[in-house]
C-alpha cells in the first residue's frame, strides 16, 4: 500500500456505487477540525480539496474520503490510504469490521478491504466470514494475522474483480456472438430465399418462352393450314384443330428447336472455319503483295534493259545506214523507143555516150529501162526501217520533165511507184511491232514560184509560211491528216493530186513546173519504255530540173524557171556545202531546201533518184541530171543525234 497519490482508470460517467452507504456515518466533523490531529509525517490534504471533492453514491453525493476529481486532468485521484484512515466517516467503519471481527488487527487491510466493497462493512465482515471462517471472530492470541492469509485474500478480490469484469465482457460478447448468430442464419435464410425464388423465377421464365415458341408455331401451323379460298365457319363452336395434330406440330416444334441448335453450331463452327481461311488469305495477300513487289521491280529493270536494247538497236542500224551512206543516190533510166544515149555498164554505173564521147557515172544502183517499180523500191526499202525507229527520211526524184520522175514517186494505180510502196512497207513494219502503237499524219503541199500551197486544205487561198523552232522546221497551218490503212493513205493522195490538177488549172501551169512534197509523220509510242519516237518519210517529185533559156520563156514561164532554177540550185549548194562539211548549209535559200532541212541533216536520210530519158536529144539534160546526182552521192550528212522527242500536241485534221 503507498503513501502517494496515484491516478484512478475511473472517469466522471463511471460512477462509483456504494450500496448502503451510512449517511448517518457522514462526516461528523468538517476536515479542518481533524486534520490538525493528524500524524505528524502526513501532509495535509488541502482544506479546499475537501470542499471541492466528492464522495458519490447512488443517490445523493457525499464528502468524498478516498477520491478526488481533478478537472483540469480528468481523472479520479486516489487519495493516499494514509490520508484516507484519518477520515472520520472511514474511520467509523474500519471500528465497526474490528469490532465484528476481533481477529483482524490490520486497520489499513480492513480499509483497503472497505475500498473493495464500497465502504460496506457488512459486506467486508460478510467476506473475511466467507473466506476465513469464524477464526476471525476470536481475537487473534498472539494480536496479529498471517499477512499470507491476508494477501490471499486481497489476491483473491481483485482476481474476483477481474474475473467479474471478464464475465460481464464475456457476457456482452456472448451476446453479441448470439445477436450476429441470429443475424447470420436469418440473412442465410433469406439468401435462401431469394435464391429459391431466383430459381423459380428463372424456371418459370424459361417456361413461358418455351410456351411462346410452342404457341407461336401453333399459330403458325393454323394459319398454314387455314385455306383461303373456304370462309371461316363462324357457327362452329368445334375446335380448328385436332389436339393430335397439335401435339404432332408440338412436336415438330421441339425437333426444330433441336435442329435450330445443331445449325448454330454448324454455323458457329463454319464461321471460325471462315476466320481461320481469313487469316490464311490475309496472309497470302501479304506475301502475294510482297511477290508483286519484287516483280514489279524485276519489271522495271527489265524495261530499263528492254529500253536499252531499243536503243542499241535502233543506234546499229543507223550505224549500218550510215556506212552505207546516208545519202543514197540511185540512177533510174527512162525507157524509150528511141536511141538510147545512154549505157548501163554495171550495176552501179552508167555511161553517157555524147558524140562519141563517152562519159561514166557511178551511182549507189543504176536501174536500167527494164527494172521494175519493185526493183526499184528495193533501194528504199532499208530506208523505211529507219524512219520507223525515228529517223527523218527522205526520197526525192531529180530529173528533167518526162524522164519519169512521177513515175517512179508515184506510178500508177496498177503499178505504184516508190511513194505508195514504202507507205505500204511502212504500215506493214508498224504493224509487225506490237510493243509499239503508231500514229501516222499525213500531209501534202505543192512549192510554186517558191511559194507553199497545202494540198489537202479545204481553203486553198491561204499562204503558209515555214517555222523554225530549234532544228524542228514546220508549217504552222498545213492541214495533216490521220491515216491508219493503205486505203486512207490513197485516198488522201488522190484528193491531194485532184487538189493540185484544179490549182494547175486554174493558174495555168504544169504539174511539173511545181515540186511536190508528201510527208508522213510516223510517232511510235512503245507501251513498255513509254518512249516516243517521231520521225517524218518525205516523198518529193521535183520540179523538172531543164533549164530553160531566157529566150524560149517570157512571163509566167519566165518567172516559174526563175523559181525552178532557183530552188534546185539551192539544192545543190545544200548539197554541196554538206560535202565540204561547212559550218553554214544555205537551207534558207529557198522554200524547198528549207522545208528539207530536217531531212538533210542530222541522222536523216536521203534517197535521190536521178530520173534521165535516154533519148539522145536530152544528152544534155542527161549529163546535167547525172553530173548533179554524183556530186551529191558523195555528201555525208552530219551526226546528231537521234530523233527522239517527247510527246506533243499537233494540229491534226481528220
Ligand atoms: P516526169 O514526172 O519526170 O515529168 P513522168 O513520170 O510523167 O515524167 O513520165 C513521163 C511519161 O513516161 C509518163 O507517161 C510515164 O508513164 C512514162 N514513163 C516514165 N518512166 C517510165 C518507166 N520506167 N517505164 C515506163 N514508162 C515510163
Amino acid at each position: 500500500m503507498g503513501s502517494g497519490a496515484s491516478v484512478s482508470e475511473e472517469t466522471p460517467p463511471e460512477r462509483l456505487e456504494v450500496e448502503d452507504a451510512q449517511p448517518e456515518a457522514g462526516p461528523a466533523s468538517t476536515p479542518a477540525e481533524w486534520s490538525e490531529d493528524t500524524l505528524q509525517n502526513l501532509q495535509l490534504f488541502p482544506k479546499e480539496w475537501y470542499n471541492q471533492g466528492r464522495f458519490i453514491t447512488t443517490n445523493e453525493e457525499k464528502v468524498n474520503t478516498c477520491r478526488f476529481w481533478d478537472p483540469q486532468s480528468g481523472v479520479w485521484l486516489l487519495l493516499p490510504l494514509q490520508w484516507e484512515m484519518e477520515v472520520e466517516f472511514v474511520k467509523v467503519r474500519v471500528q465497526q469490521v474490528m469490532f465484528a471481527l476481533p481477529g483482524l488487527v490490520d486497520q489499513k487491510e480492513i480499509m483497503a478491504a472497505l475500498r473493495q466493497c464500497n465502504y460496506d462493512p457488512e459486506e467486508v465482515i460478510s467476506v473475511y466470514l466467507t473466506m476465513f471462517g469464524e477464526i476471525l471472530l476470536q481475537a487473534s492470541p498472539s494480536g496479529d494475522q498471517s499477512y499470507t492469509d491476508l494477501n490471499s485474500f486481497r489476491a483473491l478480490l481483485e482476481r474476483d474483480r477481474v474475473i467479474e469484469d471478464m464475465r460481464h465482457k464475456l457476457q456482452t460478447k456472448e451476446k453479441e456472438v448470439e445477436n450476429l448468430f441470429q443475424r447470420n442464419s436469418y440473412l442465410t435464410r433469406e439468401v435462401r430465399y431469394l435464391t429459391d425464388v431466383v430459381q423459380h423465377l428463372n424456371q418459370k421464365l424459361a417456361e413461358l418462352e418455351a410456351d411462346q415458341q410452342e404457341a407461336r408455331e401453333k399459330i403458325r401451323s393454323l394459319l398454314n393450314r387455314r385455306t383461303p379460298a373456304v370462309p371461316p365457319d363462324k357457327t362452329t363452336s368445334k375446335p380448328a384443330v385436332d389436339p393430335s395434330q397439335l401435339r404432332k406440330v408440338s412436336q415438330l416444334t421441339r425437333e426444330l428447336n433441336v435442329s435450330n441448335k445443331q445449325l448454330r453450331s454448324t454455323v458457329h463452327q463454319a464461321l471460325a472455319d471462315i476466320k481461320n481461311q481469313l487469316g490464311q488469305f490475309y496472309d497470302s495477300v501479304g506475301k502475294l503483295a510482297q511477290v508483286e513487289q519484287e516483280a514489279t521491280k524485276e519489271t522495271e529493270e527489265l524495261r530499263s534493259l528492254y529500253r536499252k536494247e531499243v536503243v542499241e538497236r535502233k543506234s546499229l542500224y543507223n550505224k549500218l545506214l550510215e556506212l552505207q551512206g546516208n545519202i543514197r543516190v540511185f540512177c533510174r533510166c527512162r525507157k524509150s523507143l528511141a536511141s538510147s544515149c545512154l549505157e548501163k555498164t554495171d550495176d552501179q554505173e552508167v555511161v553517157v555516150i555524147q558524140k562519141g564521147n563517152r562519159k561514166k557515172f557511178q551511182f549507189d544502183k543504176v536501174y536500167s529501162p527494164s527494172s521494175t517499180q519493185e526493183d526499184v523500191f528495193t533501194g528504199t526499202l532499208p530506208l523505211i526501217m529507219s524512219c520507223v525507229d525515228g529517223y527523218n527520211v527522205c526520197i526525192l526524184a531529180y530529173g528533167q520533165t518526162g524522164s519519169g520522175k512521177t513515175y517512179t514517186m508515184m506510178g500508177s494505180k496498177e503499178n505504184p511507184g516508190v511513194n505508195i510502196r514504202s507507205i505500204r512497207e511502212l504500215l506493214r513494219i508498224c504493224a509487225g511491232k506490237e510493243k509499239v502503237s503508231y500514229t501516222l499524219k499525213i500531209s501534202m503541199l505543192e512549192i510554186y514560184n517558191d511559194t507553199l500551197n497545202d494540198l489537202l486544205t479545204k481553203s486553198p487561198s491561204a499562204s503558209l509560211d515555214i517555222r523554225v523552232q530549234g532544228k524542228a522546221v514546220s508549217v504552222p497551218g498545213l492541214t495533216q491528216i490521220q491515216v491508219q490503212t493503205e486505203t486512207d493513205i490513197l485516198s488522201v493522195m488522190e484528193m491531194g493530186e485532184k487538189n493540185r490538177k484544179i490549182a494547175s488549172t486554174k493558174m495555168n501551169i504544169q504539174s511539173s513546173r511545181s515540186h511536190l512534197m508528201v510527208a508522213l509523220e510516223v510517232e511510235g509510242l512503245d507501251k513498255v519504255s513509254g518512249q516516243i519516237s517521231r520521225g517524218t518519210l518525205t516523198l518529193c517529185d521535183l520540179a523538172g530540173s531543164e533549164r530553160i533559156s531566157k529566150t524560149e520563156a517570157e512571163g509566167q514561164r519566165l518567172v516559174e524557171a526563175a523559181a525552178i532554177n532557183k530552188s534546185l540550185t539551192a539544192l545543190g549548194q545544200v548539197f554541196g556545202a554538206l560535202k565540204c562539211n561547212a559550218l553554214h548549209i544555205p537551207f534558207r535559200n529557198s522554200k524547198l531546201t528549207h522545208l528539207l532541212q530536217p531531212c538533210l541533216s542530222g541522222d536523216a536520210k536521203c534517197c535521190v533518184f536521178v530520173n534521165v530519158s535516154p533519148d539522145v536529144k536530152d544528152v544534155v539534160e542527161t549529163l546535167s541530171t547525172l553530173q548533179f546526182g554524183s556530186t551529191i552521192r558523195q555528201v555525208s550528212l552530219g551526226k546528231t543525234t537521234q530523233n527522239i522527242v517527247p510527246a506533243k500536241t499537233n494540229k491534226t485534221a481528220k
